[in-house]
């Protein structure tokens, strides 16, 4: 699998993963997909995430993509997956505003799976994205596996480094809840 995001595999030992199950939440993976420095900043609450517009717009499209008493919220300690349901097997769903971002809402799944996996829960995925039909079907093979694990290997060092990742201007940061403390 190519990706646009660097990622450097060292040591997966059995302590990594607990750490990385204990740190890491779907959202920080997305984030470190789409920008290591978003992921940092989120890390220590800096910013303004919380009162982001385009934060609170994607709340209100989880509670209406599905009919509540279709829900299944699911929380395991930093782990909250909004939506899951039962087809024979749990399928764990993640819905998107827009396509902006497919490679970070794929990893975030991804996640989602390899946690709950790790856990003893066997799931799939599905990808939605907001006001169109089409869903994607999202499985944890060994390219996404091996994928995922390095991302969650260098997300934990980003978010351990003393400093924050450089600025990196590009056309994601004008709708980036953190653009005003990037480049204010
Ligand atoms: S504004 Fe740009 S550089 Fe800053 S966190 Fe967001 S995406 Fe990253």
């Amino acid at each position: 699998m190519t990706s646009s995001c660097e990622v450097i595999r060292t040591g997966d030992t059995a302590d990594d993963w607990s750490v990385a199950l204990e740190r890491l939440n779907g959202t920080m993976v997305n984030y470190y997909v789409v920008c290591k420095r978003k992921l940092w900043l989120f890390s220590r609450n800096l910013g303004r995430e919380q009162d982001s517009e385009l934060v609170t717009i994607g709340k209100l499209i989880h509670e209406s993509s599905f009919k509540r008493r279709e829900k299944e919220e699911l929380i395991l300690g930093r782990v909250k997956i909004d939506h899951t349901t039962r087809s024979g097997r749990l399928i764990v769903h993640e819905v998107k505003k827009s396509r902006s971002h497919p490679e970070a809402a794929r990893a975030q799944l991804h996640f989602y799976i390899w946690f709950l996996e790790r856990l003893g829960v066997t799931c799939e995925g599905q990808l939605h994205f907001y006001g169109e039909k089409q869903r994607e079907d999202v499985s944890l093979g060994p390219s996404e596996r091996a994928y995922l694990e390095a991302i969650i290997l260098d997300a934990l060092r980003t978010i351990d480094s003393p400093s924050s990742p450089e600025c990196q201007r590009s056309a994601l940061c004008r709708k980036c809840a953190y653009r005003d403390y990037c480049w204010a």
